[in-house]
């Protein structure tokens, strides 16, 4: 027995491969957005966060460009010494403006926004109460809060959330973590029905808005903005990986809190920063989803029209409601492992989401489209998810 024996007995990869069903790690050799590249075919991709097919608009791609050749390509340090540039505190005002909050801190991933947000929020003894679906970078956040305690409810339940709160020390600090966009479900955090709980019980409220930026809202500020109810949430974070076409991440909220944070955060003092690049197309980014609504509204009209779509075939949508994430529920792992082969053989990349990332009941298949998907595109998806859901007796 030594240290790899876990290593040595971890088989499950290794049999989905034998057996033709693993969907992991496919690498795509070709990217235009809605189409890629893999395996030597073309195939439709109803898997990314692209959600406004920016990663190729010309003035993005212009933008990094243009930084690289000012800045270099990496800034070689982190934010706290020597890897500030103008250019992440020009970002860091556009992010404060543009999410209408005091101030901005921009980390290298979503992740670490919300593992340094988190985790240098709350104190030791302090309570962090999440919803059982957040995402895997909040749940990191809080395993890193050394010494918080940590309480749980059912996704969207307000019945086991007033459970959790009201079993708590009443004087102790709260923070409340929802993703604002569930990641994998694709519906909307029940904020009008935290907030009187949160005000009854003392506790603030963080707001992660991966999925919200430039999808929810009037002006793409995500579900907070979208439910009419920004004001009464104290934090939000987003990240530059979906909408916002890049990699990096934010936290926003009053300047004293992100002072706070920006002094702090292990993340931010200890890992380089956002490369000029990444920067640079984030600001792009946001400047196009400003002056052009007609991506964000393209991409409801596809969302709308694929959630009717899938629910009129027959498939169980679950709650996904707004969002351009879909799940196919399938409800169990072999299948949704069978279902993506399938599909993939057809021409279409979706995302297979099996246990333990959900648990077993809740095995589905992730769809989530972007704007410039075409009307051609989404019909053919329609075709093949109707032929293979059939043949496989997923729907009828
Ligand atoms: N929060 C949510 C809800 C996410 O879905 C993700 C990424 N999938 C993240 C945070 C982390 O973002 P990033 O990819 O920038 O690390």
């Amino acid at each position: 027995m030594d240290i790899f024996e876990k290593c040595r007995r971890f088989t499950r990869a290794k049999e989905a491969i034998e057996a033709g069903i693993y969907p992991y790690f496919r690498p795509l050799s070709g990217n235009d957005g809605p189409r890629v590249f893999m395996e030597g075919r073309e195939i439709i991709m109803i898997g990314s966060n692209n959600y406004l097919g920016l990663t190729h608009d010309p003035r993005v791609i212009e933008a990094a460009i243009a930084a690289t050749k000012q800045y270099g390509t990496s800034c070689s340090g982190s934010r706290f010494l020597n890897g500030t540039l103008d250019l992440h505190h020009q970002l860091e005002n556009k992010i404060a403006q543009f999410m209408n909050r005091e101030a901005a801190l921009i980390f290298s991933t979503g992740y670490m926004a919300n593992l340094g947000g988190i985790a240098t929020l709350v104190g030791k003894d302090e309570y962090i109460i999440l919803d059982k679906s957040d995402h895997a970078s909040i749940y990191a956040g809080t395993r890193a809060a050394i010494g918080a305690q940590i309480k749980r409810f059912v996704h969207n339940d307000m019945e086991s959330l007033e459970r959790v709160l009201s079993q708590l020390e009443p004087e102790t600090p709260k923070l409340i973590v929802c993703d604002g966009v569930f990641s994998m479900e694709g519906d909307i955090v029940r904020l009008a029905e935290i907030l009187p709980l949160a005000q009854k019980y003392n506790a603030q409220i963080y707001i992660d808005e991966a999925h919200g930026v430039g999808v929810l809202g009037e002006h793409g500020r995500g579900a907070c903005e979208y439910l009419g109810l920004e004001e009464h949430v104290e934090i939000v974070m987003s990240t530059f990986s979906k909408s916002l076409a890049s990699i990096g991440g934010f936290v926003a909220g009053p300047q004293y809190v992100i002072d706070y944070i920006k002094h702090h955060a292990s993340p931010l003092i200890f890992s380089a920063s956002p490369t000029p690049a990444a920067t640079a197309a984030v600001l792009k980014s946001i400047e196009i989803i400003e002056t052009e609504p007609e991506h964000m509204q393209r991409l409801h009209h596809i969302s709308d029209k694929m959630r009717y779509e899938f629910k009129r075939l027959g498939f169980d949508i679950g709650h996904s409601k707004d969002t351009p994430i879909i799940p196919l529920y399938i409800r169990n792992d072999d299948l949704t492992f069978l279902f993506w082969k399938r599909l993939f053989e057809e021409g279409v990349y979706s995302n297979a989401v099996i246990s333990p990332a959900v648990a077993p009941d809740q095995a589905l298949i992730r769809t989530s489209f972007m704007s410039t998907h075409t009307d051609e595109d989404l019909d053919k998806v329609l075709e093949i998810a109707a032929k293979v859901g059939k043949e496989l007796g997923i729907i009828q």
